[in-house]
């Protein structure tokens, strides 16, 4: 896992080599890099094609059949032989909180989560001055860390005690900040998203303690703007239902769909967790009427199924009942699992990028539980982490598939995940934008 001199000695002696290339640093402008003949699943074909990509700087520039035409190469090219290797689109992590541990600690789980494959994050909730400042570094290549995108929460007055949001607004007011902003029915909602977009935010993320009327106003808005609006499953009161009619874009954590059709919707998030997870309902007529507006409206759902196998989960009474961390576990592989059967778009989140214990970012185990749990196959789990968070974020021009004039984010591996999903594990080199790092 060493980037730099590493990388050049190891390649140097292991793949064919025209030239030394220079690592750690973008490739210069002049500075051909040829991916030659290995299978890559680009994210449009149904199936991994051998193919041979040519980079310049930062961006694939070509891409050439090697089974029909023998590329030719630019003069001083570095080639790297990779066949019998697979190449996926850099993963995206689309529901991540990483401003909360100092710079250097931040930094490290960055540097690790890119050698781990993943090559851009959506914080759903944080600090928006810590993640600015990420933002640039990892934008220019200060720091080696996946691209950063991130939100402004939005919720109802009463959400602003939380622990969370106070620790990610220390030395201003809870609540009266541009990315932790209370919205009420007087609240100027164009200047709300004008200060949005000047913290550098990509979208808003509507969490908590809202009615639909507001939802309506802050999704309208960004429309006008042209920033992401993006929320959580239940908004207490506003329920999943409301949210896809007002036009959010994504609906994160499937359990939280579990409020769909109650009779009442508590008023607090803080209850969120405080109802029995039956997963049979999902296949009432309810649930499916939910699903269709779901595929029609194309709101994509950000499940984040990993994060409730884990048992984490509390109630309002601060509870964290093992028959209950059992249902919602099981309620959220299944609200994923009967979504993506009747056509709803699935992302790929973790709520966790990565514990500094392991080795490689929990985005792996997310694919897994996606493909074991929830009926996507291994190409839709792929999919889910590339592609579709790509359409999430509004970044599908420039990354999430393997295209040319995209950015060379790319994910070199040992083995064919679209047989195994446990292969995106095997990584031997991470790309971002050109920039190559080693892995084993
Ligand atoms: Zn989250």
């Amino acid at each position: 896992m060493k980037v730099f001199f590493t990388a050049v000695l190891i390649l140097f002696v292991f793949v064919g080599i025209s030239c030394l290339p220079s690592f750690g640093q973008p490739v210069e402008k002049a500075t051909f890099l040829v991916l030659k003949n290995a299978m890559v699943i680009d994210g449009v074909s149904s199936v991994p094609q051998l193919r041979t990509i040519l980079i310049e700087g930062a961006k694939i520039t070509k891409i050439v059949d090697s089974t029909k035409e023998k590329p030719v190469f630019p003069e001083g090219a570095f080639i790297m032989n990779l066949e019998g290797h697979y190449i996926i689109p850099g993963l995206i992590d689309g529901h991540v909180h990483i401003s909360h541990d100092s710079r250097q600690e931040i930094e490290m789980i960055l540097k690790e989560a890119l050698l781990g494959g993943i090559t851009a994050v959506r914080d759903m909730g944080g600090d928006s001055r810590v993640l600015a400042s990420l933002r640039r570094d990892a934008l220019i290549n200060n720091i080696d860390a996946p691209n950063i995108y991130y939100s402004s929460l939005m919720a109802g007055p009463t959400f602003f005690t939380d622990p969370r949001v106070i620790s990610g607004t220390r030395g201003r007011t809870p609540g009266q900040t541009p990315w932790a902003l209370e919205i009420t029915a007087t609240t100027d909602i164009r200047q709300a998203i004008a200060e949005t977009k000047g913290s550098g935010a990509t979208g808003i993320k509507i969490y908590a303690d809202l009615p639909p009327k507001e939802i309506d106003r802050l999704t309208a808005e960004c429309r006008k703007q042209g920033v992401r609006s993006w929320s959580h499953g239940t908004i207490h009161p506003a329920g999943p239902m409301d949210a896809v009619m007002a036009g959010v874009e994504t609906l994160s954590h499937a359990p939280l769909l579990a409020w769909h059709n109650k009779a009442i919707i508590p008023p607090s998030y803080t209850k969120r967790y405080d109802l029995p997870h039956k997963a049979d309902e999902l296949k009432s007529p309810a649930f499916t009427k939910l699903f269709q507006e779901m595929k029609k409206r194309g709101t994509i759902l950000d499940a984040t199924v990993y994060i409730f196998q884990l048992g984490v989960i509390k109630n309002s009474s601060g509870k964290a009942d093992k028959n209950a961390q059992e249902a919602i576990a099981r309620y959220a592989k299944e609200a994923t699992r009967i979504a993506h059967q009747q056509g709803v778009k699935i992302a790929a989140g973790t709520d966790f990028l990565l514990d500094p214990k392991n080795s490689l970012p929990n985005l792996h185990d997310e694919l897994e539980i996606l493909v074991s749990g929830c009926g996507l196959t291994p190409m839709e789990a792929i999919l889910a982490a590339t592609r579709n968070n790509a359409e999430v974020i509004g970044i599908q021009d420039k990354a999430g598939t393997i295209e040319v004039g995209k950015q060379a984010d790319l994910v070199v591996l040992a083995a064919d995940p679209t047989k195994d999903i446990k292969n995106t594990r095997k990584i031997r080199y991470v790309l971002k934008s050109g920039r190559v790092f080693i892995r084993q």
